[in-house]
């Protein structure tokens, strides 16, 4: 007998097909897993743990059902094991150093992870005959010299090591999709912020947040006083304007970028923004989080941080006609 869809004898099992999800362990990555265990996809998390916790794990767990295999690894060393198992379709490449202030610190250490482990990956993906890769670039790539909203056709700039970083990264991609053959989405993300409804995965960086969200709920729950940088910006009330995301919707980007790619031809290399297309300013944010969490934030003004652009937001056509994504949850 066969199962009328599929010709396969009934009761076969159907294998599911791997991504492997280098840094699955962290915010936006662990919220990717379970939207690809939720997809019917099956994870192959490559994590150091260098700024995520083990719960992490656990919480994708409780919320899919399902533990995802773990490699604990970092994604600059030698990974043949992990591109040994059978069925990879497709690499999601979160794994990297984000921190744009330490970024100015240890400039070569955050070239050698990210652009390092970018190189390491692609190397692996082309003996393993995978093609697919999903890159999480970023806004910053867009640097002081543009306007907003940013288009994927803007030059880009660096305003530190970070966006250096990122936009080498996108670079180094498009050799590989020249002369390798494969196939990319560099994600260019914007703000993403809050966290699974379960509130199983808040982001919890290693150490001191350096994202406003983390940092505001901080000051709810210690009750201690936040800094936002800047008041005397040319925006309405003075501060930052930024495009917040809410994070299970950029994960839905994710799987939109899989399916999406599953249908190019080989050494495609589209980078694409991810946002909401819609600015919000620092106060904003903090108000709306007093609103949704019926608490209290306390903050005071501090001088500008160098390399903090006015106002920034994303142009998501781009988004919304290649991969049929657009968000649709409220950022906060
Ligand atoms: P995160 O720090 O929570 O996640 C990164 C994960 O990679 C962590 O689990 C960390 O342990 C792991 N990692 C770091 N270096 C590694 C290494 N050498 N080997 C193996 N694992 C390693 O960060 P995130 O916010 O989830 O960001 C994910 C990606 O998205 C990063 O590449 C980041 O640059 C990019 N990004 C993030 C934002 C943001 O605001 N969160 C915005 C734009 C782009």
């Amino acid at each position: 007998m066969y199962n009328a869809i599929d010709k396969l004898p009934l009761g076969a099992k159907i294998e599911a097909k791997r991504i492997v999800v280098t840094g699955g362990a962290g915010y936006i990555g662990s919220h990717t897993c379970v939207e690809l265990i939720k997809q019917g996809y099956e994870p192959i998390i490559v994590d150091n743990f260098c700024n995520s916790p083990i719960t992490n794990i656990d919480a994708i767990e409780k919320i899919t059902g399902v533990r995802p295999k773990v490699y604990e690894i970092d994604v600059t060393r030698n990974l043949s094991n992990i591109f040994k198992l059978s069925n990879i379709v497709a690499v999601i490449h979160f794994a990297g150093l984000k921190a744009v202030g330490e970024s100015c610190e240890k400039p070569m250490e955050y070239l050698r992870v990210n652009v390092g482990g970018t190189i390491n990956l692609l190397q692996h993906m082309q003996i393993a005959n995978v093609k697919n890769i999903v890159f999480s670039s970023s806004a910053t790539v867009y640097g002081d010299i543009n306007n907003p909203p940013f288009t994927e056709t803007m030059p880009l700039s660096a305003v530190n090591p970070y966006g250096t970083s990122k936009i080498m990264c996108e670079e180094i991609i498009k050799v590989a999709c020249e002369y390798q053959g494969v196939r990319a989405a560099a994600l260019r993300y914007f703000n993403p912020i809050n966290a699974h409804d379960s509130g199983l995965l808040p982001e919890k960086p290693i150490g001191r947040p350096n994202n406003v969200f983390p940092i505001i709920e901080m000051s709810a729950q210690n009750r201690t006083i936040m800094s936002v940088f800047g008041n005397d910006y040319d925006t309405p009330d003075g501060t930052c304007i930024r495009d917040y995301i809410h994070v299970c919707d950029l994960a839905l980007g994710h799987i939109k970028a899989l399916e999406y790619l599953e249908n190019v031809e080989d050494g495609s290399f589209e980078p694409i923004n991810l946002g909401t297309g819609h600015g919000m300013s620092v106060l904003e944010l903090i108000e709306g989080y007093k609103k949704a969490k019926n608490t209290d934030v306390f903050y005071e003004f501090a001088p500008r941080r160098q390399g903090d652009i006015a106002s920034c937001y994303a142009d998501v056509s781009k988004a919304k006609e290649l991969l049929d994504w657009q968000t649709e949850r409220a950022p906060i």
